[in-house]
């Protein structure tokens, strides 16, 4: 297998792009290697420039739940640009897909549209604190928000793979406000509500998807909840990586727990760049032009990514059976590589909620950020290297999660499995 045309391109992109990347885990830093630099995608398969062929389990780190060119999604997306790529005023599109995720979420009366997680979590949390009138705001180790300012504070994913818990050009007075919870720990959340009276809002992912996958207990949310409301303060659900993936009514549907104001992004996009925040009429109404919260975006609504969004979820609310296939096709693909790694004397931890996967090479189950660090991280790199030679395309960092499209059948689960079995076999002899 040649990736030549890859490193070719790696070299010259790192010439005119820091890192040559565009968003920093890309880079394949934590496992080494060179990104593979990818020509085309089809269903569940990625073809990169040096014409090889991949099972995708990264699928654009998750919108794509149809996985590459999707026919009806394509489609939507063709007849939308026909129209003309941006207004700057509102369509009926914009409502129509409102009118979706209303209907799909219990907790949101009314959204707003931007055009990336980042941005929806950023307005969710200036929302919160002009609702509330107060400043500060609770959010977990390992919880990844996006790279605004006040959020990347021991944040997950990229910023974790590259040691950047705090970034240099945060201003310090930009994070005094945010206070550092532990995960599935309500003990650490009293003491954070015991040291502030101005806790604006807590923000979890209540499905952590950027620590590998790690789910809140439910009963940890329900405690959450209670804190919240005895306190006055507002709950956010981060869903921009699960919304759509782990159910198609919201982790609210699962665990029981219904947030004050929910984020979302990725699948609502169906592939374009769109982000959401929603809540209670009540709450949005405080947002600008009804109320004095301002939040704005040139791009926001955009008519071509409304229409790619409304086309992945309508197709999603009416195949909603379809996240019981996907789920079982998760769990069989982790527990076949728990056996194969077993086999090697390798103790994985395994998970899934709907269409999201996570594996840890450790001991002990993972609770937390902590426990995700005590993750085999070089077992991982080998791992990942090998089975890209195997043409399985997993995610380049042990802090994130995997995912399965309607594309990727069982066969290929079970071919996944077996290559994985070769390699674990190689890289642990
Ligand atoms: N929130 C969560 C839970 C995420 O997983 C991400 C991205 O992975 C974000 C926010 C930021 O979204 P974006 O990368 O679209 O800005």
């Amino acid at each position: 297998m040649s990736t030549e045309a890859s490193s070719k391109a790696f070299e010259q992109a790192q010439n005119l792009i820091p890192g040559g990347v565009n968003s920093p885990v890309r880079a394949f830093s934590s496992v080494g290697g060179t990104p593979i630099f990818i020509a085309e995608g089809n269903g569940a398969y990625l073809t990169d420039i040096d014409g090889n062929k991949y099972v995708d389990f990264v699928q654009s780190w998750g919108p794509l739940i149809f996985g590459h060119r999707d026919e009806s999604i394509e489609a939507a997306v063709i007849e939308a640009v026909k129209h003309g790529l941006s207004f700057g005023a509102p369509t009926q599109a914009e409502t129509d897909l409102a009118q979706l995720v209303v209907s799909m979420f219990d907790s949101i009366d009314k959204i707003r549209f931007v055009s990336s997680g980042t941005e929806a979590v950023m307005s969710a949390i200036r929302l919160a604190r002009g609702f509330t009138g107060r400043d500060d705001i609770v959010k977990f180790t390992g919880c990844y928000h996006g790279h605004s300012d006040s959020l990347l504070v021991q944040a997950g994913s990229g910023a974790v793979t590259f040691g950047n818990p705090s970034s240099p050009g945060v201003p310090a007075d930009f994070t005094k406000h945010t206070l550092l919870a532990t995960y599935n720990d309500i003990e650490s959340v009293k003491k954070c509500f015991a040291d502030s009276q101005d806790i604006a809002c807590v923000i979890i992912e209540p499905i952590a998807g950027n620590m590998g996958l790690v789910p809140a207990d439910k009963e940890f949310l329900a405690e959450l909840r209670k804190i919240c409301d005895e306190n006055g303060t507002l709950l956010i659900f981060d869903e921009v990586m699960s919304g759509f993936r782990a159910s198609i009514n919201g982790a609210e549907s699962i665990t029981g727990t219904t947030p004050d104001i929910v984020t979302l992004g990725k699948v609502i996009g169906g592939g374009m760049p769109v982000g959401a925040f929603g809540a209670s009429a009540e709450i949005m109404a405080k947002l600008s032009p009804e109320g004095p919260v301002y939040q704005a975006g040139t791009l926001s609504g955009n008519p071509v990514a409304m229409a790619a969004g409304f086309a992945a979820l309508s197709k999603l609310k009416k195949n909603a059976p379809v996240m019981n296939v996907l789920n079982a096709r998760a769990k069989r693909l982790v527990e076949g590589m728990q056996a194969a790694a077993s086999e090697c004397g390798v103790t994985m931890q395994i998970d899934t909620r709907g269409s999201m996967f996570g594996f840890f090479f450790n001991e002990a189950p993972v609770k937390n950020f902590a426990d995700a660090c005590n993750s085999d991280a070089e077992l991982f790199a080998k791992f990942h290297a090998g089975m890209i030679k195997e043409g399985f395309y997993f995610a380049c960092s042990l802090y994130e999660t995997g995912f399965i499209s309607t594309a990727t059948t069982d066969e290929m689960i079970e071919d996944t499995i077996k290559a994985s079995a070769k390699v674990l076999k190689a890289i642990t002899n």
